[in-house]
């Protein structure tokens, strides 16, 4: 069996773990940086929306590889159509827009060449990746360190290391690897289908089409994809309807007010998967481990937005693992518990002030008084004086 030693072993190469890889590689330590995929980002399972402050926060500069449509604003509706827009090239002309001198407010990226870009800049801050290589297992030793279990092509080996970064996504198993609670319950988990589609416009808006009837539990969007081509998707709960998400979707782009604007609509893909609108995980941390991205649940729990708080939390793990390790001391759970209070301190306080504002949402047994407080409740998140715009 193969045993290397690394500072830090990171499982999973989305948006969380590349991040921490960049920065703790960027400060010198030795970074191994794992992912079971062939291809990072396939299959797309995510719309790709994210803000500016989003990227520039890490240091990634918007770049035309991943970028797919530049985002102004916001288009929020309720159940019957009435809008409330939030677009910055009105609100702010003269700091948004597409003209020399002014900027997007976010983006739509492609999540595979975006997933890419960020591997690759890791890469180039010196960390080691390791594609088709899935994480089986892992185990303490007596030295303080641990080893990781895992398999590279067909070849099963073993990795020292000192700390495993668990950046596996929703179906995380690293967590459980260490017995930690990663359970989440099926009234919290989003059930979510989209279809890119032709021959729908857009016009630079991320559109949020809230109510019971089109997405009991969640919402539906309409977003630009770039290329003339569009997102229309949508999230539901299923303990909350007996229909599928796929029935919410052709319900939605039949009988809905849009129904006229999506007649005409070619579907080109179709990507589904599960979003967590539940809260964080309550402990993200165990003997030489800790969690970050969706596998700590770090997903902004009333829009089910997941990127900018995985680039963030990676940022956040980094930084802390970065002085951690200069220290030297041992990599306790103990010890380790200081990633999740920096966390929580930075970010995490806020999400879970963000998961009792939706738990309150979604514990009204009146639908109708449901479906306008998620409506106003949207329509003041996004606006330009929210305290939380920048989750
Ligand atoms: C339909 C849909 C639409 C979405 N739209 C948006 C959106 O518009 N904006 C937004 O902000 N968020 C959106 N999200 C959420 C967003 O996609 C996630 O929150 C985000 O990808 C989390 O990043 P991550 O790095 O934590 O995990 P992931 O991106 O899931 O990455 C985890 C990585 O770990 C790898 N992995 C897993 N297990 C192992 C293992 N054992 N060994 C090695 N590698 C492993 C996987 O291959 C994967 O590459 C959407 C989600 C869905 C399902």
């Amino acid at each position: 069996m193969n045993k290397i030693q690394y500072d830090l072993v990171i499982v999973g190469s989305g948006p969380a773990g590349s991040t921490v890889a960049r920065f703790a590689a960027k400060a010198n330590l030795k970074v191994l940086l794992i992912d079971k995929r062939q291809e990072l980002g396939a299959p797309i399972q995510c719309s790709g929306a994210v803000s500016r402050h989003a990227l520039e926060e890490v240091g990634i500069v918007p770049n035309d590889e991943f970028i797919q449509e530049p985002i102004y604003g916001f288009g929020i509706y309720n159940q019957l159509g009435d809008c409330t827009a939030i677009d910055y090239r009105s609100l702010k002309g003269d700091e948004y827009g597409p003209g020399p001198g002014k900027k997007p407010l976010g983006y739509v990226v492609d999540r595979r060449r975006f997933d890419r870009y960020l591997m690759t800049q890791a890469e180039r801050a010196g960390a080691e990746v390791w594609l088709k290589t899935e994480g089986l297992g892992y185990q303490t030793t007596e030295n303080g360190n641990c080893e990781i279990r895992m398999r590279r092509f067909n070849e099963e080996l073993t990795i020292t290391t000192k700390v495993v970064v668990g950046a596996d996504g929703l179906q995380s198993q690293v967590g459980k690897w260490a017995g930690l609670r990663t359970h989440i319950k099926i009234t919290e988990l989003a059930s979510c289908l989209q279809y890119v589609v032709d021959q729908v416009e857009t016009k630079g808006l991320l559109e949020i089409i809230t109510g019971h009837e089109w997405a009991p539990g969640g919402y539906a969007w309409v977003f630009p994809k770039g290329h003339g081509y569009a997102e229309i998707g949508l999230g539901v709960i299923p303990t909350m309807t007996d229909q599928n998400a796929q029935w919410y979707v052709k319900k939605f782009m039949e009988q809905s007010f849009f129904k006229d604007r999506f007649k005409d609509a070619r579907i080109l893909e179709i990507q589904g998967g599960g979003v967590p609108l539940a809260a964080p995980l309550r402990t993200q941390f165990a003997d030489n481990l800790i969690l970050v991205g969706d596998a700590a649940r770090h997903v902004n729990p009333i829009t089910g937005g997941g990127i900018h708080t995985a680039l963030s939390g990676g940022r956040i793990a980094a930084d802390f693992l970065i002085q951690f390790l200069q220290e030297d001391r041992l990599a306790s759970a103990e010890n380790l518990k200081g990633y999740q209070d920096q966390w929580l301190e930075e970010l995490g306080n806020k999400m879970w002030k963000l998961y009792d504002i939706k738990t309150d949402i979604f514990h009204n047994q009146n639908i109708e008084e449901r479906d306008e407080q998620l409506y106003a409740t949207m329509s003041s998140y996004f606006s330009p004086d929210s305290e939380y715009k920048k989750i």
